[in-house]
This record gives structure tokens, C-alpha cells and sequence, in this order.
């Protein structure tokens, strides 16, 4: 384990991470121009950076070569495509590049907004629970406020047909009303079974809300939770880490050359080897250890009662244990070459928000991923 200087920040989204990506190129932010560590790290720091060259100049010729403008929107599909960051993009750019030959501007503005029309994120999906949410519990409060009225009404009407006496009774318009009040208050009776009827509907609806609800909290794959419920995790555990005045470390995996995985074996055997490694870090998750899968071949934890240094050993040993396993392509039988993680690891409250931290655990993977991989680094405490 080393310690590392931060460098740029991970974001999501297509202009973070072009900004992001463009600003690697950079070698003014080179992270350790200014340190003994430059000469050890200058090979593999410039294998990276000849190779983010070389994709830069393939995504520049694709852009030229199909007369593309030069567009966040088009740079960020034709990135997709070349480095198969996006399965989808990259199943409909070759598409089309079969048939066609060629692709447009117009042609990417289509596809791009045809899958942002189909695409239910995991935020509206629970925005859109929310709403539900919100409206059932009004109607379960209107319900049972309708519910006891109808009650209520029926039996003070029973009271009052029973107080009668039976000589009034015999007197016809009063017979006549009482009949009407007993019909009355058979027609309550029938409401407020009715309504009983409608608000166990509603309960069942709630629970499959609730199921909706921890899907949309969750990674369907790995089965652990997604970045959403991750963040809203962070915000929480900082708040009760804060106020117990305990440690709490953040940390950001990413697999290592995960791409070539898919390539070699293809994507279910990727799929497998996404579920172990989740296994892997779920195995040395607890109750005040959380993990998730940030997205893609990504993961993060977080660590209370945990400063970040002994986050770093915890998290090495997860490290050393999947680097020393052979696991095999169960399709083919065949035994694949080594998988491996890098990791960032940062101290919360050295940052004054937790995002903040998240972005500097980022930063330390990176610098992991840039000095050759399958390591943990620990980033330097904000100033
Ligand atoms: P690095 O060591 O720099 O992290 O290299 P990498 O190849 O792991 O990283 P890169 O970002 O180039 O590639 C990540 C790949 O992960 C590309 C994408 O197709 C693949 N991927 C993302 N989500 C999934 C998934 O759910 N299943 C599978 N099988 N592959 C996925
Ligand atoms: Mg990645
Ligand atoms: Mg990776």
C-alpha cells in the first residue's frame, strides 16, 4: 500500500467524464511530476497515457472520418463504441455500420434520444414511488377517517330506530321513516365492508411498493445495493459516525482490465466473474461496513469505526485473496487469466463532504490503476 496525491475528479455522466478523461491527458496534473516516486512510476504512467492517446486519435478519426460534428453527444457515443463501454452503443453503432457503412449526426442525436425515452432510471423509478407512496397513505388516511364516519353513522342510526317505542312505531309516516333508517343503515353497513375491502387492497398494494422500492435500491445482478441507495446510506452513516465522533472510510473498486474479460470469454462469463468479486467484498462487509456496486465494474464500501489505514489492510487482503484465486470460464472449462482489483480509500471527515470523499477514494484508485494495478491506495487527507 502506498500513499497517493489526488488528481482529477470522477463524476458520472458524459462531460465529467470526458472532462475527466481529457484532463489525465494533461501533464501538468501528472500527480507525481513533483515526486521521488516519478521515475519508479514513468513506464507504466506513460503506457496509460500513449494509450489514452491512441484512443483519443481513434475517436478523433471515427468523428472525421464520418464527418461527425464535434459534440459532446457524438464524442461520447463514439468513445462508447470504440472502447465497448456501452454494450447497447456499441451492438447499434456496429449495426449500422453494416448496413449503412456510415453514420450520421442525426442518426446518433435519434438513438440517443430514443434510449433516454426508454430508459426508466433507478432515481425516476423511486421518484415515481414516492409519489405513489405519498398518495396511497392519503388515501388510507381518507379511508379510515370515511370508514369510522360510516361506522359511526350506522350505529347511532341503529340507536335511535332501537329507542323507539313500539306504539310509534305504529304510526305511519314514523314507520315509514324507520324503514327508510334500517335500509339506511344496511346501505352503511355495505360501505364500511366495502371500504374495509379497499384499504386491505391498499396494504397489499403498499408492500409491493415496498418491493418496488428495494428493487429500485438495488443492483439486479450482484444483488447488492446501487449507487442511489449507497449515497443515501453515506449521508446517514456520516451523520451517526459524526455524532458518535467515530472514524468512517469510503472505498472505490474498480476491477482491473475488466474489459478484456468480456472480450476473452464474453459477457456472461463477465456477468459471473462481477457476481464473485461482489461476494468477494460482500464477505468483508458487516453492519457497519457496507458495500455496492457503483455501476459498471465498479464498487464502493464504506467503513465505520474504521480509519482509513486499517480500511487499506482489510481491503488488501480482499485484494490478495481474489488475486491469488484461478477461476475458471465455466462455458468453456478453461482456467482465465488472473482477475484483480485496484482500490482508492479516503477518510471521510478529512473532506468537509462526503462526496467529496468518495471523489477522493476515485482519485486514489486511479493513481492505483496508473501505477500498475491490482493495489490499494490511500488518498492524502485534504488540506
Ligand atoms: P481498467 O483496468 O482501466 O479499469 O480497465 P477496464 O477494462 O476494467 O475498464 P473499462 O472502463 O475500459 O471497461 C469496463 C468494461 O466493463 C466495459 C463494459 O463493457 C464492462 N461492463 C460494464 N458493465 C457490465 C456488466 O454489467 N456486465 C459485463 N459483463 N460487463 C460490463
Ligand atoms: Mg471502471
Ligand atoms: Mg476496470
Amino acid at each position: 500500500m502506498e500513499n497517493g496525491t489526488t488528481l482529477s475528479v470522477a463524476q458520472h455522466g458524459l462531460t465529467d467524464r470526458l472532462t475527466r478523461w481529457a484532463r489525465r491527458l494533461s501533464t501538468h496534473e501528472d500527480p507525481v511530476a513533483e515526486t521521488s516516486e516519478r521515475e519508479a512510476t514513468k513506464r507504466p504512467f506513460s503506457r496509460e497515457i500513449e494509450r489514452r492517446k491512441q484512443l483519443y486519435n481513434d475517436i478523433g478519426s471515427f468523428l472525421f472520418s464520418h464527418d461527425l460534428d464535434l459534440t459532446p453527444l457524438n464524442f461520447g457515443l463514439v468513445h462508447d463504441y470504440l472502447t465497448g463501454a456501452d454494450h447497447g452503443i456499441e451492438k447499434a453503432v456496429g449495426a449500422i455500420l453494416q448496413t449503412r457503412g456510415k453514420i450520421t449526426n442525426g442518426w446518433i442525436e435519434g438513438l440517443i434520444a430514443e434510449r433516454q425515452k426508454d430508459e426508466v432510471t433507478p432515481e425516476s423509478l423511486a421518484d415515481m414511488l414516492d409519489k405513489v407512496e405519498d398518495n396511497l397513505s392519503q388515501f388510507t388516511d381518507l379511508m379510515d377517517q370515511s370508514r369510522s364516519s360510516a361506522k359511526d353513522y350506522g350505529a347511532a342510526l341503529q340507536e335511535q330506530v332501537k329507542d323507539m317505542s313500539e306504539a310509534e312505531k305504529d304510526q305511519p309516516v314514523l314507520a315509514k321513516l324507520i324503514g327508510l333508517t334500517r335500509a339506511m343503515v344496511e346501505k352503511s353497513r355495505q360501505v364500511e365492508t366495502q371500504m374495509r375491502d379497499s384499504q386491505k387492497q391498499t396494504q397489499m398494494l403498499q408492500q409491493s411498493l415496498e418491493t418496488a422500492r428495494r428493487a429500485a435500491e438495488h443492483d439486479h445482478l450482484t444483488g447488492l445495493p446501487n449507487r442511489r441507495a449507497f449515497e443515501a446510506r453515506m449521508k446517514e452513516e456520516t451523520l451517526q459516525a459524526q455524532a458518535a465522533q467515530e472514524a468512517l472510510s469510503v472505498v472505490f473498486c474498480d476491477i482491473d482490465h475488466f474489459k478484456l474479460v468480456n472480450d476473452t470469454h464474453g459477457h456472461d462469463t463477465g456477468d459471473r466473474v462481477l457476481k464473485f468479486v461482489a461476494n468477494l467484498l460482500s464477505g468483508i462487509s458487516c453492519e457497519r461496513c457496507h458495500v455496492a456496486r457503483h455501476g459498471g465494474e465498479e464498487f464502493v464500501m464504506l467503513f465505520r469505526g474504521k480509519t482509513a489505514a486499517e480500511v487499506c489492510t482489510i481491503v488488501d487482503g480482499a485484494r490478495e485473496d481474489l488475486s491469488q484465486r484461478s477461476l475458471v470460464n465455466r462455458s468453456t472449462g478453461q482456467r482465465m487469466e488472473k482477475v484483480t482489483f485496484s482500490a482508492g480509500v479516503a477518510n471521510v471527515f478529512a473532506y468537509d463532504d462526503p462526496r467529496d470523499a468518495l471523489k477522493a477514494a476515485d482519485r486514489a484508485l486511479y493513481l492505483a490503476k496508473e501505477h500498475g494495478r491490482n493495489r490499494v491506495y490511500m488518498a492524502a487527507d485534504a488540506e
